[in-house]
């Protein structure tokens, strides 16, 4: 499947915010938006008037970027939002929320998105006692996340738990037998990105 395979830190100066797609890295001053919080390329730092249309754009790939989906397939999700009851901006958080490989980080089993999205490629997550390789894979309420027994002991894995935060609400976790369950799904208010999603939303309508 095709994915992004440049620079990951250059899409954090592109959006001028950081997108925590390195795990440590991103919270130390290796950091490259520590260093040059501007865009990358020659005309980085020069200033440029934003269109309305410019600014939804931007807003888009954001999200987009911070799911790390690609286009076709975050066009998907947004016509799956908008055939949902509710509010469509919502409905598209909350989609893209409930892929495996996110709810992977949000557990902390991972300490990125790009991480999480690994380990699930490479069958070390299971979702109610099965393999699933499947890192777009939709969540449900009930089903609980858990890591293969031979995966249990590795480092990486072992290191994230050990240093993990805070565990979003709709979320539960057991660090002792490195279990996660989906108590709900994800509204709005759990979702802890600064993105205004009612910006994609007019994009798409254009
Ligand atoms: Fe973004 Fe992390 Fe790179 Fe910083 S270290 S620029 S937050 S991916």
């Amino acid at each position: 499947m095709a994915r992004y395979t440049k620079s990951t830190c250059k899409l954090c100066r592109r959006e001028g915010i950081k997108l925590f797609l390195k795990g440590d890295k991103c919270y130390s001053d290796k950091c490259a938006m520590s260093r040059r919080a501007y865009a990358p390329g020659q005309h980085g730092q020069s200033r440029k008037k934003i269109t309305n249309y410019g600014t939804q754009l931007r807003e888009k790939q954001k999200l987009r970027r911070y799911y790390g989906v690609l286009e076709r397939q975050f066009e998907r999700y947004f016509e799956e939002a908008e055939r949902m009851r509710g509010i469509t901006g919502d409905n598209l958080l909350q989609l893209l929320e409930r892929r495996l490989d996110n709810v992977v980080y949000r557990l902390s089993i991972a300490a990125s998105r790009p991480q999480a999205r690994q380990l699930v490629r490479h069958g070390h997550i299971l979702v109610n006692g099965k393999k699933v390789d499947i890192p777009s894979f939709l969540v449900k309420v009930g089903d609980v996340i858990t890591v293969k027994d031979e995966s249990k002991s590795l480092e990486v894995i072992k290191n994230n738990i050990e240093t993990s935060t805070n565990i979003p609400d709709w979320l539960d976790f057991n660090r002792d037998t490195i279990e996660g369950k989906i108590l709900s799904l994800p509204a709005r208010e759990h979702i802890d990105l600064p993105v205004e999603e009612h910006l994609i939303v007019e994009l798409y309508s254009r």
